[in-house]
């Protein structure tokens, strides 16, 4: 059936991909990339967005600034000038009226930023990595929703050795985070991340070729 809209005009399929911390969500984007399909990355876009000199750097240092020197003696603006992130994270991990605080300034931001460049970008489909997926209730705003999905063990080992943090403090990441079991029951897709990488060029394959049909089956 047509939809009437025509097909050079027609948005492109999006694809939210989620995942718990160190599953390989960045990995298997690229892969993705690799296949033609435009990728866009909610980390990067906060890190663009607080960038040395970025209006929205001016606003979390004046939220969050003195509060910071207060509790861990220590400045959240680096000399450098770049945002203290890891002094951010563990503000907001030990505050949970903090946190909804800075979720409030970040999230509608970087969900127009990346409205923008989804348009910019168009294509057939897109690949959007967002890690807080279904913490942030956001499935609804994706076609599709893929969940790179890792026993929590390995995500532990991969979080460890490529953070180089200790158990305890990883296992506490993981804690702060959906659950495996919240995350399927909101995937439309999954990949099963517990291989060599090697492992996950077919199926990354075979997604592509499905959100190809499904993009065009939207556009006939
Ligand atoms: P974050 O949530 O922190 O953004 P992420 O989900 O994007 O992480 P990646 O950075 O892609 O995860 O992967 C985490 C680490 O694990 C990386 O060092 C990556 O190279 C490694 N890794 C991912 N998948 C595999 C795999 N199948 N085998 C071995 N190492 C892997």
């Amino acid at each position: 059936m047509s939809t009437g809209v025509p097909a050079a005009d027609a948005p492109p399929l999006r694809v939210g991909l989620t995942g718990g911390i160190a599953s390989g969500k960045t990995l298997i984007a690229s892969q993705f990339a690799a296949l033609g399909a435009a990728v866009i990355d909610a980390d990067q876009v906060a890190r663009e967005l607080t960038a040395p000199g970025a209006p929205l750097l001016s606003e979390i240092l004046e939220r969050f600034g003195a509060l910071v020197e207060q509790r861990f003696g220590s400045k959240l603006l680096r000399v450098d000038g770049s945002l203290d992130r890891a002094l951010l994270r563990r503000l907001v991990f030990e505050d949970a009226e903090q946190r909804r605080s800075l979720e409030g300034l970040l999230h509608p931001r970087i969900r127009a930023r990346m409205a923008a460049l989804s348009e910019q970008l168009g294509g057939i489909y897109q690949v959007h990595i967002v890690p807080l997926l279904v913490e942030t209730g956001s499935t609804r705003r994706y076609d599709r929703v893929l969940l790179v999905d890792c026993p929590e063990a390995l995500q532990l080992q991969r979080l460890q050795a490529r953070d180089g943090i200790d158990p305890k403090e990883a296992q506490a990441m993981l804690a702060a985070q959906a659950s495996r079991a919240a995350r399927l029951a909101a995937a439309n897709d999954v990949i099963v991340n517990d291989a060599e990488p090697e492992a996950l060029g077919p199926k990354v394959a075979a997604l592509d070729r499905k959100y190809r049909e499904l993009a065009r089956a939207g556009r006939s």
